[in-house]
C-alpha cells in the first residue's frame, strides 16, 4: 500500500493509492482516522481495514494537490551518521563499530514539494539522500529477528545539513545544523513493507537540477534496518509514527573538489527503488 497524507481545505487528511487514484480513508470508512499516526497506531489491522478501504471505496473527484510529509508530525526524528562506509571515507572519519546516532527536531518535517529554507544563519547547506524507516509498531528492546514487525514502511528522505552549524559550533554537536525549519523533507508516500521488500536492496539516487550527486544501495549500509530498530530501541521506546533517516551514501557537497552547496532556487530530487522520488527547491530565507 502507497499512503500519503495530502492538505485538504478543512487540514491534513490521509488517503492510499488506489487503481483510479488516491482514496480518502476516513471518507471511504469512518472507522479510519485522518492523521497517520492513529492509523499506524492501529497496527496491522488498521492497515487491512486501510486495504479494504481502498477496494470499496471511491478515488477523491479531486486528486491532492498539496502533500504533505506521510508523517507531518512524527514524535521522534532518529538520525544514523556515516552509515555507508565510502561516505564514512569521504568525510575523514573511521568506520565505525557502533551505531553513530543524532537527532532532528520534528519541526524539520516538510513534504514533497514544500521549500527548503536556506536559513539567513548558515552559508554551507548541503544535501544527503537517505533511505527512511517509518516505526508501526510500539516497542522497547526489540530484537533484531522481530525488528520488522515494528515497521509500518519506508520513504525517501533528505538529511539537509548546515555543514557551518554540525561541525563548526563548540561542543561537537550536530543537533542544530541538522534541526534548521524545513531540513527534514520526507515522503513522497509511506510505502508498506510488503510493497518494498528487502530494505537492503534498493537503489538510491540524489539529482541536484538534474544531475546525479549520489548513486548508492541500500546494500551498502553499514547497519542495516533491523540493526537499527533492534539498537536504538535498546535506549528508548519507539512509537508509531517515529522514523529513521538510515544514513547518506558518497557524494555529499561538502566532501566534492571544489565543494558543492545549495543555492536558492535548486531543485534536489531524492529517489529510492520501489519507492518512489521527493523533489524539493530551496529557497533563501
Ligand atoms: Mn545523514
Amino acid at each position: 500500500m502507497r499512503l500519503i497524507t495530502y492538505q485538504s481545505e478543512t487540514g491534513p487528511r490521509i488517503a492510499a493509492a488506489g487503481d483510479g487514484g488516491y482514496v480518502d480513508l476516513n471518507q471511504a470508512d469512518s472507522a479510519l482516522p485522518t492523521a497517520m499516526k492513529t492509523l499506524l497506531q492501529m497496527g496491522v489491522e488498521g492497515l487491512k481495514q486501510a486495504q479494504a478501504a481502498i477496494t470499496d471505496g471511491s478515488p477523491l473527484d479531486q486528486q491532492p494537490s498539496k502533500l504533505m510529509a506521510p508523517v507531518p508530525d512524527p514524535q521522534k526524528v532518529i538520525c544514523i551518521g556515516l552509515n555507508y562506509a565510502d561516505h564514512a571515507a569521504e568525510s575523514g572519519s573511521p568506520i565505525p563499530e557502533e551505531p553513530v546516532i543524532f537527532n532532528k527536531f520534528p519541526t524539520a518535517v516538510r513534504g514533497h514539494g514544500d521549500a527548503i529554507v536556506l536559513p539567513k544563519l548558515s552559508d554551507q547547506v548541503d544535501y544527503e539522500a537517505e533511505l527512511v524507516v517509518i516505526i508501526g509498531k510500539q516497542g522497547r528492546h526489540i530484537p533484531r529477528e522481530q525488528a520488522f514487525a515494528h515497521v509500518a514502511g519506508y520513504a525517501c528522505g533528505h538529511d539537509v545539513s548546515g555543514r557551518d552549524w554540525q561541525l563548526g559550533k563548540p561542543g561537537g554537536q550536530w543537533l542544530m545544523g541538522k534541526s534548521f525549519d524545513s531540513f527534514a523533507p520526507l515522503g513522497p508516500e509511506l510505502v508498506t513493507c510488503d510493497e518494498v521488500g528487502d530494505p537492503g536492496q534498493l537503489g538510491i539516487q540524489l539529482r541536484l537540477n538534474g544531475e546525479t550527486m549520489q548513486d548508492s544501495n541500500t546494500k551498502q549500509l553499514i547497519f542495516p534496518v533491523d540493526q537499527l530498530v533492534a539498537y536504538i530501541s535498546g535506549v528508548c521506546t519507539l512509537k508509531p509514527g517515529d522514523v529513521i533517516f538510515t544514513g547518506t551514501p558518497p557524494g555529499v557537497g561538502f566532501a566534492r573538489q571544489p565543494k558543492v552547496l545549495l543555492k536558492p532556487g535548486d531543485v534536489v530530487e531524492v529517489e529510492i527503488e520501489r519507492i518512489g522520488v521527493l523533489r524539493n527547491e530551496t529557497v533563501a530565507e
